[in-house]
């Protein structure tokens, strides 16, 4: 039957007209079908491409997982798929046509399936399509650093951007369990900003706020160790734990932790104790064996605060 059906279009025409490379490699990897998109994204018209070894088409070398599934294919007909995520790239392809636009451009993000189909000659070829997973990539890694910086949010405080204290109670727990098998000393240092219900009264609360901005900039250049925590407990207290350090050592890092917010000189004419803002601070250390221990730390540096607020604000008191 050589008429044509009417309405019939040509398997030629479709496969121009298809969003997705496609090709047809025979049994002795001879190029059998060579579709527009390939043309396009190659850089090789169909009048190369056709008859040509496959292998050698590409000015480079094509890798060896591909050439090993398209082997596959051809003899034993097993079908294959080469995923973005592990393939990125295994044709020479580029997203604008070769030889335009930028002096080198990119490699397109590519997905493969191979498909064993059957020759007029009665041997095996393999029909190849390859999607542009680009877009796919680029979605996934949107999503990915959106849910990377959900996870940061959670632990981010929204007015100071230190961690709050949902950070605190984890990696306390988590250094708890550290200090159990290393019985390194663990210092807890509590944090509370003197009279700053009067400050906000005198200066108004967002004068209060940017206080609050600085005072906890300042006593984040204290911390010394990566392994130290430091965050905003509630309003305007902060907390911070250091671990492998004496009591000593402690209560001198304590003492620069208020150092360091007087030095600010950030002026508060309403407190008592000092013509600026000051902090006093509560420290302890020890090397907790439980979380009974755990949580007794927190009580005695949570006292030693206290007595530090009774002993007069703007000091350091350890326990
Ligand atoms: P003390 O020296 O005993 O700590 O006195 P204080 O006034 O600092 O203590 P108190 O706990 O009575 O008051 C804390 C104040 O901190 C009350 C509240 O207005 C203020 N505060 C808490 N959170 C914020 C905040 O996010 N922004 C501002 N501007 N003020 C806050
Ligand atoms: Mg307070
Ligand atoms: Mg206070």
């Amino acid at each position: 039957m050589n008429e044509a059906v009417p309405g019939a279009v040509s398997a030629d025409v479709v496969f121009d007209s298809l969003a997705f490379g496609l090709a047809v490699v025979d049994a002795d990897l001879k190029v059998r079908l060579w579709n527009r998109w390939m043309a396009r994204h190659s850089g090789i018209e169909a009048g190369r491409a056709l008859h040509a070894d496959f292998m050698a088409l590409f000015p480079q070398p094509l890798p060896a997982g591909f050439r090993l599934r398209l082997g596959h294919v051809i003899e034993y007909g097993l079908p294959a798929v080469l995923s973005s995520a592990l393939h990125r790239s295994p044709l020479p392809l580029f997203q604008e046509p070769a030889g335009t636009g930028d002096a080198a451009p990119a490699r397109m993000v590519q997905s493969v399936v191979m498909t064993p189909v059957a020759a007029m000659d009665g041997n095996r070829a393999c029909l190849i399509q390859v999607s542009d997973a680009s877009h796919s990539i680029r979605r996934e890694r949107i999503l990915l650093s959106h849910s990377e910086a959900l996870k940061r949010q959670v632990v981010t405080d929204d007015l100071t951007r230190i961690h709050n204290r949902r950070f605190f109670d984890e990696s306390f727990v988590l250094a708890l369990q550290r200090v159990r098998r290393s019985h390194e000393p663990l210092s807890l240092f509590m944090i509370d900003i003197d009279y700053f219900k009067q400050y906000n009264d005198h200066y108004g609360h967002l004068e209060g706020d940017r206080v609050l901005k600085r005072v906890a900039a300042a006593l984040m250049t204290q911390m010394r160790a990566a392994t130290d925590v430091f965050a905003r407990y509630g309003g305007e207290e902060f907390i911070m734990l250091a671990s492998g350090i004496g009591a000593a050592m402690a209560s001198a890092i304590a003492e620069r932790l208020r150092e360091s917010v007087q030095a600010l000189g950030e002026p508060h004419v309403q407190s008592p104790v000092a013509n600026c803002v000051t902090i006093s601070v509560g420290v302890c250390t020890r090397v907790p064996q439980t979380d009974a221990d755990g949580q007794a730390l927190m009580a005695a540096a949570d006292a030693a605060l206290y007595r530090a607020k009774q002993g007069g604000r703007n000091r350091v008191a350890v326990d």
